[in-house]
């Protein structure tokens, strides 16, 4: 992102974008970002890009509105693919000077839903672009386009989001009270999209379970003890046997990531870097039955219970290896 920060800057950012990286990691949200820098009427000192979008002034809101006639997103239709007449159409927008703002910014989204006469249809364009139009094309999986496209384009590659600024965006962009932004973000997998697409109450329930079992085991040696401490990871009697996978798995990805703040802790970090900040009080009190040698092998068993489960082994027998071990 610094790079491209410098490139607005200075005026020298190449007019044919590639954002790779996989899905729900925000490739599509820089882009509609770059859009706004270039045609703000009120750019302001920013912290990603040097010079940044206001974000409230007439171009900044048209384009987050998707209203912008200078800002052309295209993306797969109800078929899921990117038909050429849509490709050719934005090519021929792009040869006129933009209509109300500075620059043109054409966002293909999705970029590798195009068949290969989409792509060629595009190549042209790519190779020579239009003096005031930049092209970025977004794709989760990139190396399906073709490498002739792949080599006109400079690439910038997305990695997955820290959990952090997961739960940064939840907070601010979409209400999300900071425990329940925990929650999601420590099960999504650097992936805001499927934070967003994930199931809030039965996510921030699997970490409050995980939360209560450390406890629990932590002072409690008693295997009978243990495993009926154990029966909330598998839902109860009412949930379907079908359905205990789901139920343990989110639990055990919970469960990791509390084992992981442990270790950081008796490791002696600030409390500020752990995942899961908003318990940090109480993961102050477990730390003292985890220290670093038993949340790290904690953490280990867990992670050998989540591939276990993956190879489809009995939910139940998962459960009951793990309970006795961490
Ligand atoms: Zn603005």
């Amino acid at each position: 992102m610094a790079l491209l920060a410098r490139a607005i800057v200075s005026d020298s950012l190449p007019p044919s974008l590639l954002f790779a990286g996989p899905r729900g990691v925000g490739k599509r949200r820089v882009a509609i970002a770059l859009a706004q820098t270039l045609n703000c009427l009120e750019p302001v000192q920013g912290d990603v890009f040097k010079t940044d979008a206001c974000g409230h002034c007439a171009a900044c809101s048209r384009i987050g509105r998707g209203i912008h006639s200078d800002v052309l997103v295209v993306e797969p239709d109800d078929t899921g693919s990117i038909k050429i007449e849509q490709v050719r159409e934005v090519v021929d927008r792009a040869q006129y000077r933009p209509f109300e703002g500075h620059r043109r910014v054409v966002i293909v989204d999705e970029a590798d839903a195009m068949g290969f006469p989409a792509q060629s249809a595009l190549l042209k364009t790519l190779e020579e672009p239009p003096s005031a139009s930049v092209f970025v094309l977004v794709s989760s999986r990139a190396d399906s386009l073709l490498s002739t496209v792949l080599s006109r384009c400079y690439r910038l590659r997305f990695g997955p989001l820290a959990v952090g600024e997961i739960v940064k965006m939840l907070i601010s962009d979409h209400g999300h009270t900071e425990p329940e932004a925990r929650a999601l973000a420590v099960d999504a997998d650097g992936s805001l999209g499927r934070a967003l697409a994930a199931d809030t109450v039965a996510v921030a329930e699997a970490r409050s379970d995980s939360q209560k079992l450390l406890v629990e085991v932590a002072r409690e040696s008693n295997p009978t003890k243990r495993l009926a401490a154990m029966k909330t990871f598998l839902g109860g009697k009412s949930t379907p046997a079908h359905e205990q996978r789901e139920h343990l798995s989110v639990r055990l990805r919970a469960l990791s990531s509390l084992l992981r703040d442990l270790d950081v802790l008796s490791a002696g970090a600030d409390p500020q870097i752990l995942a899961n900040t908003d318990l940090s009080a109480e993961l102050g009190q477990l730390a003292r039955a985890y220290d670093n040698d038993r949340s790290t092998r904690a953490f280990g068993i867990v992670d050998r219970a989540l591939r276990a489960l993956e190879r489809k082994a009995s939910p139940k027998n998962v459960a009951a290896w793990l309970v006795l071990r961490i």
